[in-house]
């Protein structure tokens, strides 16, 4: 069957609004190290991930192996109601590693499921349904989390079961503030969470959810220490942070493992998903023990730390851990982001590149510095024909996300940076 045929099957009968990438889409067949391979036998260099769900990269002989190891023993899943040793050991783990005082870990299957589970903790502790979001943020695709989540174009539904308010330091390269200094813009910012809280809320607020890099908003990276200016009026109201790390966590942003670390400030909870699996469906929210347990009936996730699930993760932690590649995001994504600001001084159709470690945004803009949807969507066709992928995304869908798994090598990074400078080339020139 051709890739056409199976995408006439896959129109009628997937939903509408399950998006797909490029004019003609991919099925992706094979993948080894960075590089997939479609079902024509064109090979690309992967500079998008999965969204960011393979931190290490594809066929990783050791979690392979573990994964395998579980299939072995015949036992994919039985239940949660039953121990599973991965889980607890992986649990121990993430729990030390999130710095969290007396943290304890509950498991999903994926990062909406994680934040909706934060989302109850919170407001089942603090006994209030209103909570505090950024603008232009996303938190998944359920009840509580679609309806938070600060972008009208993944936001299909307001009929959330907790009440919204937003707050300004999301986007910062076109918002209300965007003309300030680091600390003006820290300043103001607080004084805009201030204002929100004392004008649209009774003060009684759960938790701020926040993404401490915007991933589907376009890697938005706020200036260090907002979320610990943020904490400092939070902790006045007891209101609780809770840090969705499913597109930041695991090192991915090279200074810090987490990346609410970059502020200097404890979360009260995280959340995380994607990169954790290497790709296998896993996510969950590490927390501080008397949140976690402040909710007293039962519950359970049928699937949520299943034993081949958290075989997986936990050799993808091992690996990323004992191969240093946070340092090796810091590395590459430097060089990344020196070619690419290289790039942007000569070419206008860029008006911004922003990021940290392996998560840079490039902004893309019309003469006039509107948004050019239009250049994005040319520049993923022109990064494809010339053999690597890359991501979307951005409040008018005019970003493009670059976010390889954190194993990308020194040649990857240049051949990536020279298919980037091509392709921009290519869009600038058609437009004359
Ligand atoms: N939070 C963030 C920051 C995300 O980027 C995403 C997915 N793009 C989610 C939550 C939802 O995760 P999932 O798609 O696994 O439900």
């Amino acid at each position: 069957m051709s890739e056409s045929e199976l995408l006439a099957r896959h129109r009628a009968v997937l939903p509408n609004w399950l998006a797909l990438y490029y004019d003609e889409p991919l099925e992706i067949v094979r993948a080894q190290g960075r590089r997939v391979t479609d079902s024509s036998g064109t090979t690309y260099l992967d500079f998008f991930a999965g969204i960011l769900t393979n931190a290490i990269g594809y066929d990783v002989a050791e979690i392979s192996d573990a994964i395998r190891a579980q299939v072995d023993s015949g036992v994919l899943h039985t239940s949660t109601l039953y121990l599973v040793r991965k889980q607890v050991e992986l649990a121990e783990q993430i729990a030390q590693l999130s710095g969290i005082p007396d943290a304890k870990v509950f498991f999903t299957n994926s990062g909406t499921e994680a934040n909706e589970t934060a989302l109850m903790l919170a407001t089942q502790y603090r006994r209030s349904n209103q909570v505090l979001a950024m603008r232009n943020s996303y938190h998944g695709r359920a009840f509580a989390t679609i309806g938070i989540t600060g972008n009208r174009g993944w936001s299909a539904s307001s009929l959330s079961p907790v009440k919204v308010s937003y707050v300004q330091g999301g986007y910062r390269y076109r918002d209300a503030f965007r003309n300030l200094s680091d600390a003006d813009y820290v300043r103001a910012c607080t004084d805009d969470l201030r204002d929100v809280l004392e004008t649209t809320t009774s003060g009684d607020v759960a938790a701020l959810i926040a993404e401490p890099i915007q991933g589907v908003g376009g890697f938005n990276v706020p200036p260090d220490g907002l979320f610990a200016a943020f904490k400092e009026v939070l902790d006045e109201y007891g209101i609780l942070l809770i840090s969705d790390e499913v597109q930041t966590g695991w090192g991915r942003t090279g200074e810090h493992f987490w990346g609410i670390q970059a502020h200097g400030v404890t979360p009260d909870a995280m959340t995380f998903a994607k990169g954790l699996g290497n790709g296998l469906a896993i996510g969950g929210v590490v927390a501080r023990g008397e949140l976690m347990d402040s909710i007293t009936a039962n519950s359970i996730s049928t699937f949520g730390g299943n034993p081949v699930s958290t075989a997986g993760a936990k050799a993808t932690l091992d690996y990323l851990l004992s191969h240093d590649l946070q340092g090796n995001a810091a590395k590459q994504g430097a060089r990344l982001l020196t070619g690419l600001r290289d790039i942007a001084e000569r070419y206008d159709v860029v008006g911004d590149v922003r990021g940290k470690g392996l998560m840079i945004g490039v902004e893309l803009v019309e003469p006039d510095g509107v948004p050019s949807p239009e250049s994005a969507r040319l520049v993923l066709e022109e990064t494809r024909a010339r053999g690597l992928l890359v991501g979307k995304g951005g409040l008018h869908g005019n970003v493009i996300r670059l976010a390889p798994p954190m194993t990308l090598t020194d040649d990857e990074t240049g051949e990536a940076l020279e298919i980037l400078r091509e392709s921009i080339a290519a869009v600038q020139e058609a437009r004359k």
